[in-house]
Order: C-alpha cells, then structure tokens, then sequence
C-alpha cells in the first residue's frame, strides 16, 4: 500500500486502519510480535554493522545483546501472555445476581508514537513497539537523528516485515521530530533526556495527548557499611563502562563508607585495567556518539580538576587519551567534589565516575533525597535492615542491589522512572496497561433505574435516605479516624 507523505496524513492513514479493523485478536497481536523479532534477527548483521558505524567503535557483540537478544525475552514473554492478559475482567458487583453486569475490558487506545534515543536506538524503539502491538496498537516511530545508519537500515527494513499502516518509521531531523511530537497521536512514548521531555510533554499537552516518558539523571549507588569493598568496586566499573557510560542505567556517582573511599579507588582502578587492558583500537570500548558528548563529558571532567577536584584517568600505559579523532575517554574517577563542580549536577552520560565518602548511611540518603529522583538507585551489600531502609527512605525508578539494573532482565518487572527520570512504565504487563485502555462495559436487567436514586423528583422517602447516609458514613468516618489517633 503506497501511503501519503506527510506526517499528519500518515497519521491519519494508520488510525484510519485502525478503525476499519477494530481490536485485533491475540493471533494477530502475536503475529506482529513475531515479525518484529524476524525483522530484528533476520537483519541482526545489518543492524550491528550500521550501529558499529554510527557510534565510530562499538563491539557487534555488544549490540547483538543489548539491542537484539536483550528485547527478545520480553517480547517472548508478551507473546506468551498476551491472550491472558487480554481477558475482561469481572469484578464482583453486589447486585450481579440480580441482573447488574460488570466487565473492564482493555481495549487498545488506537495509534502510538514513538521517539526513540541515539544510546540504545534499536532497544528503546523496538521495546515499545512490541508493548503497544501487544496492546493491539499500530505503532509510528521517529528514530534519532544521531544514529542516521541504523535508523535508515530500520526505516528501510520495517516494510519487509509490516504495512505502514501497522507500523511505521520516520526518519528526519529534530525539526521532524519536533512536528512528530505535536500530531494528535493516541499515546506518545519517548525516551530521551528531561530537557527534551518537557518539550514533548508540552508538545502532547496540545492535544491532550497521553504520554510515557522515559528520562535520564544521575543514578547513585551506595556502597553499604557491610559491602565488599572489592566486588562492589568492580561490578561498579563494569556498569559504568555498559555502551562506554552512555546508558541511562549506568551508576553516576558512588557513595562509599569514607574510611574505604581509596580502596574502593583502587579495586576500580584495578577491575578497569583487567577489563580494558587497551583501549585505543579495543572495541570493547565503545566511543562517545558524537564530537559534542566527547566534548561535553571532557569539559565536565576539567570543570570539576580546575574547582579542586581529583581526577584518576585509568589510561592504559603508552595510550595517550582522550583521543579526539576516535571519540575515546579513557574510563575516569572523580573524587573530592563540591556541589560548584557541573560533574554534581548534570548527568555525565560518559566512562567518568564521581566517587564521594560517607560518615552516616543517613548522609548518603540525604545527599540522594536533596536531588531528582534518579531512574535507579544501587545498594551493594546484603539484604539487612539497611538496605530496607534505603528503599523505604529514597525515591527512584527502580532499586538494583549487588549488580546492574537486574530488573531489566525480568520481563515481569515494569520499567520506568519517577520524578525528573519520568513517568508512566512498560516491559510485559507494564507496557500492555500502559497501552491499553481499561473500559468498562456495565450493562444493566434490573427491574428499577439505578439512575432514579439520583435523579429527580426528590421524593421524602429519598430526603430521608440522603440524611441516614449522611449521618452514617460520617459516623463510620469519625469512628475509623478516632481508632487510629488514638
Ligand atoms: P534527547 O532528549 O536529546 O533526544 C531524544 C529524541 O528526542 C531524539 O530522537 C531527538 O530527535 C528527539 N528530540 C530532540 N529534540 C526534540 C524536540 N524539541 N521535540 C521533539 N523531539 C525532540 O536524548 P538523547 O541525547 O538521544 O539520549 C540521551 C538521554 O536519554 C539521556 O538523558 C539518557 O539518560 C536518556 N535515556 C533514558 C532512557 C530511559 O529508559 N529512561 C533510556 C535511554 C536514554
């Protein structure tokens, strides 16, 4: 099917198709989820070489995992449920015996938008995607411009697999992304920075688009009092160095017990050179995206040096780094920093961790609570009272304790942040609710109108009923409120 060209008549085109069609069944829903994973798997080559090209140095195994292999549980997992989870649901009403029926019934809200990051810019679009078809949506998607290769390999691969109609790729600049926000979508999900969510929440806002947002910040990580220091430090490092630092789940700034903060230093200095024992030429290393970040992480590094903080570069011996023209920082502590430093506030989104001491874990906790809730918290050291109190006492998208962002491996666990690293969630059940619309079907055989209760004339007979409700529902209020102050 030829469609038109412009983006509102694309729009139009896939609600359209969506209307004519109705809800799709569970077959057809799970048709689509297949075709989504043959479109990934039967191009995973293409992808990655487009994806190694795009970032400059990224390992073909590292995006074979993170944005093929590392969507397929979940996908499988909708696929499996999805029938299940379609299922109306019958909640128990008083008066269903005598002719009163209730059913919620999550129907699909129509056509969702998708504006996907450069960071992960296979996962973050494709995941989505699969909720919202799990959901039995059509699906556009605007992928960043960042990564112009994989986002033409998509664009140009998607139509093997689905009619525009069912699924949909745009590919432009920001410009094209910013009139991709403003259409009347039925859902729009997007992932990037908060900066540009709040364009988007504004943009939606227009017409009162509902929206997922999925953001960034800064994820701290407590290193607790009964850590090991050294297993701590080097799974640490491993998380940082996740797509060379440029994951939204990649720990920020380490919290660590003072009396061990050059310890933990060391074990991470130590976990990167086995790690990484080269650098230049590794592809294990992957390069910043563009000549902005690599610029933007250095200069935050030599705003932080020139205010008095200390700075370990962890560069192999003979490599001079950072190399401008690769795009490679060499992995970076940052210690003894002040709240004047840029490197405390803004996210680093690079291979550069903060590293602070802590007297108290309450210190700790206070330092996290005093800025934006983070997509994910960390906590090394064993399930205690500590921890539990961590959790109970901060506010995140998730907490990970003892590795990196583990929630990201169950496809039963939602997926989203709170506060400034966002709102809504998906993954699963998550993104199935989030793309569904909960109706309710009520229908009524009862011999009188429930409606006449409420509706005019007002007999004496109801007077009085009002006034006996009134004063019961208060009593019971006043009696419940008494019992807990006491
Ligand atoms: P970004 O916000 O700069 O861009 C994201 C997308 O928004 C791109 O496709 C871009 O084309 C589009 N865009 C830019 N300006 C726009 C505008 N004015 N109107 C509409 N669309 C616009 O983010 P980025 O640099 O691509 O990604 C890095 C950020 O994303 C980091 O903050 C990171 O933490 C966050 N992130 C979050 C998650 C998550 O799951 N929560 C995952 C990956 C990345």
């Amino acid at each position: 099917m030829s469609l038109p060209s412009s983006l509102d008549e694309r729009l139009a085109a896939q609600q359209a198709a969506f209307q004519a069609a109705g809800a799709p069944s569970a077959d057809v829903r799970r048709h689509r989820l297949d075709r989504l994973l043959a479109l990934l798997f039967e191009h995973a080559e293409t992808f990655a070489a487009a994806l190694a090209a795009d970032f400059g140095t990224r390992s073909r195994t590292a995006s074979i995992l993170t944005e093929m292999v590392g969507v397929a549980s979940t996908i499988e997992y909708s696929r499996k449920n999805v029938a299940r989870w379609m299922r109306p649901r019958r909640p128990a009403t008083a008066a269903r015996f005598l002719g009163l029926s209730a059913e919620v019934q999550p129907t699909p809200k129509g056509v969702v938008g998708i504006i996907g990051p450069w960071n992960f810019p296979l996962n973050l679009v494709v995941l989505p995607a699969a909720d919202a078809f799990a959901a039995g949506n059509r699906v556009m998607i605007k992928m960043s411009e960042l990564t112009p290769r994989t986002t033409d390999a998509f664009a140009q691969t998607a139509p093997k697999y689905f009619d525009a109609v069912e699924l949909d790729v745009v590919v432009g600049d920001v410009e094209v992304a910013q009139q991709f926000a403003s259409l009347p979508f039925d859902h729009l999900f997007f992932t990037g920075s908060p900066a540009v969510g709040r364009h988007i929440h504004r943009a939606a806002s227009a017409n009162l688009v509902p929206v997922t947002l999925e953001l960034g910040g800064k994820n701290p990580v407590v290193v607790g009092p009964k850590a090991d220091i050294a297993r701590s430090a080097s799974r640490v490092a491993r998380s940082r160095l996740v797509n060379g630092g440029q994951t939204c789940l990649c720990p920020d700034y380490v919290l660590v017990p003072s009396h061990a903060v050059e310890n933990f230093c060391r074990a991470t200095v130590s976990a990167i050179r086995d790690i990484l024992p080269s650098i230049l030429g590794n592809e294990d290393m992957c390069s910043s995206i563009n000549d902005a970040n690599y610029e933007r992480v250095i200069a935050l590094v030599e705003d932080a040096q020139s205010k008095g903080a200390d700075v370990i570069s962890v560069a192999p011996p003979h490599e001079q780094l950072p190399d401008s023209e690769r795009r490679v920082i060499a992995p970076t502590l940052v210690t003894n920093v002040d709240s004047s430093m840029r490197i405390t506030c803004e996210e680093i989104f690079g291979p550069v961790l903060v590293v602070m001491g802590y007297e108290h874990n309450d210190e700790a906790i206070d330092y996290i609570n005093r800025r934006p809730s983070p997509l994910i918290a960390y906590w090394y050291g064993p399930d205690d009272e500590e921890f539990r109190h961590f959790v109970t006492s901060t506010r995140s998208g998730s907490v990970s304790r003892n590795d990196f962002a583990l929630h990201m491996s169950l496809p039963q666990v939602p997926f989203g942040g709170v506060g400034h690293s966002g709102m809504g969630a998906y993954h699963g059940r998550a993104g199935f609710d989030t793309f569904s619309h909960q109706r309710p079907v009520v229908g009524s055989e009862l011999p009188f109108s429930i409606t006449s209760i409420a509706a005019p004339p007002f007999s004496r007979a109801k007077v009085a009923a009002g006034d006996l409700w009134v004063r019961s529902i208060r009593r019971r209020a006043r009696r419940r409120i008494d019992r807990f102050e006491r």
